[in-house]
């Protein structure tokens, strides 16, 4: 997850001011729904506490979002406070995390991880972490009678003492958790059979000075069990941090083998989690609950995979798990919606086209980027459907501005990979086309560099097919991808949008300038448009004149906005017969 300014002011940035009270309160939603909280240290002493932050360290604020450090402090059981005290004030510009129990009056003892950003002006997370850490790591002395091994307690010991060892030689530790889940239920014997041979051949395949022990003893884990699952904890001491994968990644295809017993061979689901030390934590218990973080996190991923710890692990899986169901409700409720941008032609200030943007209003979370959904889609194939009704309206709004007397203008959208990549991409677009009345020559599609460069050929072939039909293609965000001249070539191009990274400090950064000049140089040589795009400053629009780029997009002439105020737009301007008015159009 971001740091909640940066958050904030992304949003701002993406939404428009115009709703930026909604982000704090977007903000708000998100931390209560992940059960993170976010703080902020003010002159060493005071601790600035979100809503969230507030419920989650509970008694310790009496109610108010503002807590002294020193309370803070004296919170942590006194063996710990030391290293408490020194983690709030020693500098590090790292992002450092650190988990600690704390005693929170009549909520007892809690485990909670804190997470700090910067040092100048400290801020970061806090998050009540107990459920995870008891459920993962409740200790247990005795060896499980199934496989003979140790369980997560005698675990422990071993990884403080392997952690004093590794340091002595300069080498890593790393705890690899392995989560094994049979495809099929069995019975309590079977599962027996099953565990004793998988243990077998993890000790098999360690050194002797890796430690192996059963996650045992775990209210989580009798749940689990009674499918036929269950993990195995392995300490392992390296050279070089790298290895953990390999060692981690051979393991798991060991145990992912089938197991015969009884002449049936059953299949297994393995998923493994990793945590380093250093760099993941000092303390046995923070390497394990992360690792075991981790490891779930794999598991969540569906495959037989390998993860790696990293910090902000739990708060972005929770912010797509919770997302990816929202997504997929967005659609059927109608919770989605275009928003447009226009095109200006820079030499007559004449709204020349725009381009659809999506948003999607979330009936909790407010406007929520595309930035944040648009990935998701992908991966998760939501983009079909998402992606053909953006064509479906944006064709569809176009026309009815047409039908409505005002001059016509062209409409892009964007197009994602997985949607180029789809056969029937051809048929969606003339079927959009067709179902509004729109003219193809209206219809322009903005892909990215990579995405052509993927699949040269088949790209080349669909562009074509959609070129002859009377499309326009446009390549967006150019300069950030391959950027190769020849291949340009090689595509029915009509024009190229420059990345608005190269527009932003177009006056004062001379390589920016330089790129910036060579596109539209570039682009007058192939008889390609040139788009400017990020356009927010008058400066930034009269270097673009002079170096005669064809049409500018960004906050200069308005925000994407909704379809009504887009149409107003239109409309100012065939009033007036003319130019652009920032001051009274965009008002
Ligand atoms: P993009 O196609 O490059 O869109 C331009 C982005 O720049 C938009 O962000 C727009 O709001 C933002 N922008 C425009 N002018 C300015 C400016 O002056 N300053 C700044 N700072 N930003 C400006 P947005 O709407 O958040 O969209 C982000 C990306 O999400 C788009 O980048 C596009 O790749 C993707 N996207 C948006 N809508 C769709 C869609 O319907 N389908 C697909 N596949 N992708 C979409
Ligand atoms: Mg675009
Ligand atoms: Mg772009």
């Amino acid at each position: 997850m971001q740091n909640p300014r940066s958050a904030a002011a992304h949003a701002a940035d993406t939404f428009g001011s115009d709703t930026q009270p909604d982000t704090a309160a977007w903000w708000a939603d998100l931390e209560r729904l992940g059960e993170v909280g976010s703080w902020r240290l003010d002159t060493g002493t005071w601790i600035h506490l979100s809503a969230q932050a507030a419920r989650t360290l509970g008694s310790l604020t009496d109610g108010g979002t503002r807590l002294a450090l020193e309370r803070l402090i004296e919170a942590a059981p006194e063996g710990d406070r030391e290293r408490w005290r020194t983690w709030w004030t020693e500098r590090s510009d790292q992002r450092e995390s650190m988990e600690v129990e704390l005693h929170l009056g009549d909520a007892g003892r809690r485990i909670v991880r804190f997470t700090r950003h910067g040092h100048d002006l400290p801020i970061g997370f806090v998050q009540d972490v107990s459920d995870r850490w008891s459920a993962a790591a409740r200790p247990s002395t005795e060896l499980d009678f199934t496989t003979g091994l140790p369980g997560a307690e005698h675990f422990l010991v071993h990884l403080d003492r392997g952690i004093a060892r590794a340091g002595r030689r300069g080498h890593r530790l790393a705890v690899l958790v392995l989560r094994t889940e049979v495809a099929r239920p069995v019975d309590d014997e079977t599962r027996g059979a099953l565990l004793a041979q998988a243990s077998e051949r993890l000790r098999q395949s360690l050194r002797d000075a890796d430690v192996v022990a059963r996650i045992v003893g775990d209210p989580n884990e009798v749940e689990l069990a009674s499918h036929g699952d269950g993990g195995f904890l392995i300490m392992l001491e390296l050279a070089h941090p790298h290895d953990a994968s390999n060692v981690g990644r051979r393991l798991l295809e060991t145990l992912s083998r089938p197991i015969d017993w009884l002449g049936v061979a059953h299949q297994w689901r393995v998923s493994g989690g990793i945590a380093l030390h250093p760099d993941d934590g000092s303390r046995p218990e923070d390497l394990l609950s992360h690792a075991l973080a981790a490891a779930e996190n794999a598991r969540n991923d569906g495959t037989s995979s390998l993860h790696y710890y990293s910090s902000t692990l739990n708060a972005a899986a929770f912010e797509k798990q919770s997302l990816e169901n929202r997504l997929r409700q967005a659609l059927e409720n109608n919770e989605l919606e275009l928003f447009y941008q226009p095109k200006v032609e820079i030499q007559t200030e004449r709204i020349v086209g725009f381009e659809g943007l999506l948003r999607w209003r979330h009936p909790e979370l407010g406007l929520v980027s595309p930035a944040q959904f648009i990935p998701l889609a992908e991966e998760t194939g939501l983009i079909i459907p998402i992606g053909r009704w953006v064509m479906q309206q944006a064709c569809r709004d176009t026309k009815q501005w047409q039908l409505d007397g005002l001059p016509p203008i062209r409409m892009a959208v964007n197009l994602s990979s997985a949607q180029f990549r789809e056969p029937q991409l051809f048929q969606w677009v003339m079927g959009a086309l067709e179902d509004a009345q729109l003219e193809p020559k209206w219809l322009e599609l903005e892909l990215t560099e990579s995405m052509l460069m993927h699949d040269v050929e088949s790209a080349a072939g669909i562009l074509r097919r959609l070129k002859a039909k009377g499309l326009h293609i446009s390549i967006d965000d150019f300069g950030t991808g391959y950027s190769s001249l020849s291949y340009l070539k090689r595509f029915p191009i009509d024009a190229l949008k420059i990345d608005r990274s190269f527009i932003r400090e177009i006056n004062t950064n001379p390589d920016d300038a330089a790129i910036s000049t060579s596109i539209i140089l570039m682009g007058r040589s192939l008889k390609l448009r040139v788009i400017a795009e990020g356009v927010e400053t008058r400066s930034q629009l009269a270097f673009l004149r002079v170096m005669q780029c064809d049409e500018a997009q960004g906050f200069l002439f308005s925000q994407p906005v909704p379809e009504p105020r887009a149409r107003a737009l239109l409309e100012a301007q065939a009033r007036r017969g003319g130019g652009y008015n920032p001051s009274v159009d965009a008002a």
